[in-house]
Protein backbone atom coordinates (compact mmCIF):
# COMPACT_ATOMS: atom_id res chain seq x y z
CA UNK A 1 0.00 0.00 0.00
CA UNK A 2 1.55 3.37 -0.94
CA UNK A 3 1.99 5.88 1.68
CA UNK A 4 -1.02 8.10 0.83
CA UNK A 5 -3.37 5.28 0.98
CA UNK A 6 -1.22 4.38 4.45
CA UNK A 7 -2.43 8.49 5.50
CA UNK A 8 -6.18 7.66 4.65
CA UNK A 9 -6.66 4.71 6.75
CA UNK A 10 -4.59 6.12 10.05
CA UNK A 11 -6.59 9.71 9.52
CA UNK A 12 -10.20 7.47 9.35
CA UNK A 13 -9.05 5.14 12.30
CA UNK A 14 -8.15 8.22 14.40
CA UNK A 15 -11.81 9.58 13.58
CA UNK A 16 -13.36 6.17 14.18
CA UNK A 17 -11.83 5.58 17.47
CA UNK A 18 -12.42 8.65 19.08
CA UNK A 19 -9.22 10.82 18.39
CA UNK A 20 -10.68 13.12 16.44
CA UNK A 21 -14.06 13.94 15.71
CA UNK A 22 -14.87 14.11 11.58
CA UNK A 23 -12.75 17.22 10.99
CA UNK A 24 -10.54 17.77 13.35
CA UNK A 25 -6.53 17.07 13.33
CA UNK A 26 -4.01 16.12 10.49
CA UNK A 27 -1.01 14.26 9.67
CA UNK A 28 1.10 13.75 6.99
CA UNK A 29 3.81 11.85 5.95
CA UNK A 30 6.81 11.74 4.39
CA UNK A 31 8.47 10.53 1.05
CA UNK A 32 12.20 11.33 0.40
CA UNK A 33 12.33 15.20 0.14
CA UNK A 34 8.12 15.69 -0.13
CA UNK A 35 5.72 15.07 2.39
CA UNK A 36 1.92 14.67 1.80
CA UNK A 37 -0.43 16.19 4.00
CA UNK A 38 -4.00 16.56 4.76
CA UNK A 39 -6.07 19.11 3.32
CA UNK A 40 -7.46 22.15 5.55
CA UNK A 41 -11.01 21.05 6.42
CA UNK A 42 -10.43 17.68 5.62
CA UNK A 43 -13.30 15.20 6.15
CA UNK A 44 -11.70 12.12 7.85
CA UNK A 45 -15.34 10.31 6.82
CA UNK A 46 -14.51 11.36 2.98
CA UNK A 47 -11.34 12.25 2.27
CA UNK A 48 -9.80 10.20 -0.42
CA UNK A 49 -6.14 9.79 -1.09
CA UNK A 50 -5.93 12.57 -4.08
CA UNK A 51 -6.51 15.44 -2.25
CA UNK A 52 -3.93 15.07 0.27
CA UNK A 53 -1.39 17.84 -0.74
CA UNK A 54 1.83 17.85 -1.73
CA UNK A 55 4.31 19.57 -0.10
CA UNK A 56 8.49 20.23 -0.46
CA UNK A 57 10.71 19.53 3.15
CA UNK A 58 12.59 21.80 2.28
CA UNK A 59 10.52 24.59 0.23
CA UNK A 60 6.74 25.55 -0.60
CA UNK A 61 3.90 24.32 1.10
CA UNK A 62 0.91 22.82 -1.62
CA UNK A 63 -2.16 25.02 -2.06
CA UNK A 64 -4.61 23.81 0.46
CA UNK A 65 -2.73 22.07 2.98
CA UNK A 66 -3.84 21.61 6.62
CA UNK A 67 -3.17 25.33 8.54
CA UNK A 68 -0.20 23.02 10.72
CA UNK A 69 1.36 22.21 7.67
CA UNK A 70 4.15 24.09 8.20
CA UNK A 71 4.05 22.64 11.69
CA UNK A 72 4.52 19.36 10.08
CA UNK A 73 7.48 20.78 8.02
CA UNK A 74 9.60 21.71 10.87
CA UNK A 75 9.14 18.72 12.29
CA UNK A 76 10.41 16.96 9.17
CA UNK A 77 13.12 19.46 8.97
CA UNK A 78 14.42 19.34 12.36
CA UNK A 79 14.85 15.26 12.23
CA UNK A 80 15.23 13.43 8.68
CA UNK A 81 14.63 10.31 10.61
CA UNK A 82 11.01 11.45 11.08
CA UNK A 83 8.69 9.59 8.44
CA UNK A 84 5.05 11.07 9.96
CA UNK A 85 3.36 13.13 11.97
CA UNK A 86 -0.06 12.87 13.45
CA UNK A 87 -2.14 15.58 15.79
CA UNK A 88 -5.26 14.46 17.15
CA UNK A 89 -7.43 15.84 19.79
CA UNK A 90 -7.65 13.08 22.43
CA UNK A 91 -9.86 14.01 24.67
CA UNK A 92 -8.51 12.20 27.39
CA UNK A 93 -5.16 13.56 27.35
CA UNK A 94 -5.96 16.82 26.92
CA UNK A 95 -8.27 16.97 29.63
CA UNK A 96 -5.75 15.36 31.85
CA UNK A 97 -3.36 18.01 30.94
CA UNK A 98 -5.22 21.34 31.10
CA UNK A 99 -3.01 22.20 34.23
CA UNK A 100 -0.10 22.74 31.91
CA UNK A 101 1.46 20.08 33.66
CA UNK A 102 3.85 17.48 31.92
CA UNK A 103 2.03 14.30 31.62
CA UNK A 104 3.47 11.41 33.75
CA UNK A 105 1.89 8.43 33.15
CA UNK A 106 0.61 6.19 36.20
CA UNK A 107 0.05 2.72 34.69
CA UNK A 108 2.67 0.63 33.28
CA UNK A 109 2.01 0.91 30.02
CA UNK A 110 2.37 3.89 29.96
CA UNK A 111 5.59 4.43 32.25
CA UNK A 112 7.25 1.71 29.75
CA UNK A 113 6.34 3.96 26.75
CA UNK A 114 6.43 7.52 27.49
CA UNK A 115 7.64 8.30 30.95
CA UNK A 116 7.02 11.85 30.81
CA UNK A 117 5.29 14.28 28.33
CA UNK A 118 5.85 17.95 27.73
CA UNK A 119 2.94 19.79 27.30
CA UNK A 120 3.23 23.22 25.99
CA UNK A 121 0.55 26.10 26.67
CA UNK A 122 0.51 28.35 23.21
CA UNK A 123 -1.85 31.17 23.27
CA UNK A 124 -4.93 30.90 20.48
CA UNK A 125 -3.91 34.08 19.15
CA UNK A 126 0.00 33.09 18.98
CA UNK A 127 -0.59 30.14 17.69
CA UNK A 128 0.14 29.35 13.85
CA UNK A 129 2.96 31.50 14.64
CA UNK A 130 4.07 29.93 18.07
CA UNK A 131 3.47 26.41 17.46
CA UNK A 132 5.60 25.06 14.49
CA UNK A 133 8.65 25.78 16.24
CA UNK A 134 8.11 24.72 19.97
CA UNK A 135 6.35 21.60 18.63
CA UNK A 136 9.48 21.16 16.24
CA UNK A 137 11.76 21.44 19.39
CA UNK A 138 9.63 18.64 21.73
CA UNK A 139 9.36 16.35 18.97
CA UNK A 140 13.51 16.62 17.97
CA UNK A 141 13.89 14.65 21.44
CA UNK A 142 10.22 13.38 22.18
CA UNK A 143 8.08 11.03 20.27
CA UNK A 144 5.12 13.26 20.92
CA UNK A 145 3.84 16.50 22.76
CA UNK A 146 0.73 17.80 23.96
CA UNK A 147 -0.44 21.36 24.03
CA UNK A 148 -3.01 22.17 26.18
CA UNK A 149 -6.06 22.58 25.88
CA UNK A 150 -5.83 21.60 22.14
CA UNK A 151 -4.33 18.36 21.27
CA UNK A 152 -1.14 15.83 20.68
CA UNK A 153 1.13 16.05 18.22
CA UNK A 154 3.26 12.59 17.44
CA UNK A 155 5.98 11.67 15.33
CA UNK A 156 7.25 8.62 13.84
CA UNK A 157 9.15 6.54 11.78
CA UNK A 158 6.17 6.22 9.55
CA UNK A 159 2.79 6.43 10.18
CA UNK A 160 1.76 3.38 12.42
CA UNK A 161 4.45 4.06 14.54
CA UNK A 162 2.79 7.89 15.08
CA UNK A 163 -0.38 6.52 15.26
CA UNK A 164 0.65 4.30 17.93
CA UNK A 165 2.33 6.66 20.29
CA UNK A 166 -1.52 8.65 20.06
CA UNK A 167 -2.95 5.85 21.13
CA UNK A 168 -0.57 5.14 23.99
CA UNK A 169 -0.53 8.41 25.43
CA UNK A 170 -4.66 8.04 24.98
CA UNK A 171 -5.39 4.83 27.01
CA UNK A 172 -2.69 5.56 29.44
CA UNK A 173 -4.44 8.99 30.10
CA UNK A 174 -7.67 7.61 30.20
CA UNK A 175 -6.75 4.92 32.69
CA UNK A 176 -5.77 7.54 34.56
CA UNK A 177 -8.57 9.15 34.31
CA UNK A 178 -10.92 6.07 35.18
CA UNK A 179 -8.42 5.44 38.50
CA UNK A 180 -8.98 9.39 39.72
CA UNK A 181 -12.97 8.73 39.10
CA UNK A 182 -12.58 5.50 41.46
CA UNK A 183 -11.22 7.36 44.15
CA UNK A 184 -7.63 4.90 43.59
CA UNK A 185 -5.14 7.74 42.46
CA UNK A 186 -4.72 10.92 43.58
CA UNK A 187 -2.92 13.59 41.21
CA UNK A 188 0.32 12.98 40.36
CA UNK A 189 2.83 14.69 42.86
CA UNK A 190 5.32 16.97 40.94
ZN1 LIG B 1 -5.78 20.65 16.43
Amino acid sequence: MGVRADAIRVYRDLRRFGYNDSHSGNLSVRKGSRFWVTPTGACADTLRKSELVGCDVDGALGAGASLDANLHQAVYRSDPAVGAVVHSHCPYAVAMTFDGEDYLPPDFEGQYYLPRVSVLTIAYQSYVAEAPQRVADVLARATMAIVRGHGVYARGRDLDEAYKWTCSVELSAKTAWLARQAGKLNPSPR
